[in-house]
């Protein structure tokens, strides 16, 4: 069996389309703009291009973005301070502080200052508690694209042994919970693997879905899934540059070898990444829609 390639690029870019109709209707309706901020802080060459990449995709489909760039040894208090005035400005619906931060400032403390109306990331535990209860919030990003991408791909949920590899709290956590809720696109029976699973393959080797996040380059083999596996690979490591300085990506599965057995897998990149930033995207729209009473 020779696995059909889950294209997060075109899965985005359709959703992309329908959000850039959605936008300018709501303007043209309602005279409303979805704003976001990005605020970065440091020099990161991953993060700056994390960065760019989500305000181009805003600027594309006609939200209105603004990108606050600050030195690496700004003070926390001075962060926080910049949290509060976009958490008062009416232009901007959405607010990501991307991550990680440097070491003196406290991640949880600057995610907790954002106005959860405008936590478009997920990550404020207001819509995490939201999120595990089955109410209306903001999806984090990652888990949002990858249940687009299992449902419209036509992947069956319900009844699904699925095996997620890590447990983080953006990645890992969050997928598991969604693919356990009793709705269209859950109702799976989860299994979570970590550093401490004594026997991975044996979770692994019964799996109908494997969700791997785990920030280790092709660590998922075919000797570990079973024939017609959906697997769907977060990770994304660097593991060389191109003569011209270019990174060298590869995912969490060793696509090649695995795609024989599977039945559908996403390739890295153009798998999950482009999912990721298109569901922001998404979830400013809807704080836009929020803010002005709309739903
Ligand atoms: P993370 O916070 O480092 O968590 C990694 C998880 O994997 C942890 O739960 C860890 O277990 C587990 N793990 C690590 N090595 C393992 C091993 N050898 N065996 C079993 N479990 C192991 O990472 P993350 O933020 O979830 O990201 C995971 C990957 O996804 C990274 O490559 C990241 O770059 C990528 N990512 C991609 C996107 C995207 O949009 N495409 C978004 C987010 C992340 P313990 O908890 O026991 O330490």
């Amino acid at each position: 069996m020779t696995a059909k390639i889950i294209s997060g690029t075109e899965t985005a870019k359709a959703i992309r389309e329908e959000l850039k109709i959605e936008i300018a209707e709501l303007k043209e309706k309602h005279n409303v703009v979805p704003g976001l901020v990005t605020i970065l802080v440091g020099e990161d060459p991953a993060s700056q291009s994390y960065v760019t990449a989500k305000n181009k995709t805003a600027h594309a489909l006609g939200i209105h973005s603004e990108q606050m760039t600050l030195a690496a040894d700004i003070s926390e208090q001075e962060l926080l301070n910049l949290i509060e005035k976009y958490n008062n400005d009416d232009k901007i619906h959405g607010i990501l502080v991307q991550l990680p931060l440097p070491k003196h400032i406290n991640e949880a403390k600057v995610l907790y200052t954002i106005n959860p109306d405008k936590d478009v990331d997920g990550f404020h535990p207001v819509n995490v508690g939201k999120m595990v209860l089955g109410e209306q919030c903001y999806l984090p990003c990652t888990p949002h694209g990858i249940l687009e991408l299992l449902t419209r791909s036509g992947v069956k949920t319900s009844g699904a042994e699925v095996v997620v590899i890590g447990r983080s709290n953006i990645v890992g956590k969050p997928i598991s919970n969604l693919m356990l809720q009793k709705r269209d696109g859950g109702n799976a029976t989860v299994t979570i693997c970590h550093t401490r699973t004594k026997d991975m393959a044996a979770h692994t080797k019964r799996a109908d879905i494997i969700i791997a996040a785990v920030g280790v380059p092709k660590m998922v083999t075919a000797d570990m899934v079973k024939e017609g596996v959906v697997v769907i690979d977060v990770g994304v490591n660097r593991i060389g540059k191109t003569a011209e300085g270019k990174a060298i990506l590869a995912g969490d599965v060793d696509f090649d070898g695995v795609k024989e057995k599977a039945a559908a897998i996403t390739p890295v990149p153009g798998g999950v990444g482009p999912m990721t930033i298109t569901m922001l995207m998404k979830n400013t729209l809807q704080a836009a829609k929020q803010a002005a009473g709309l739903i």
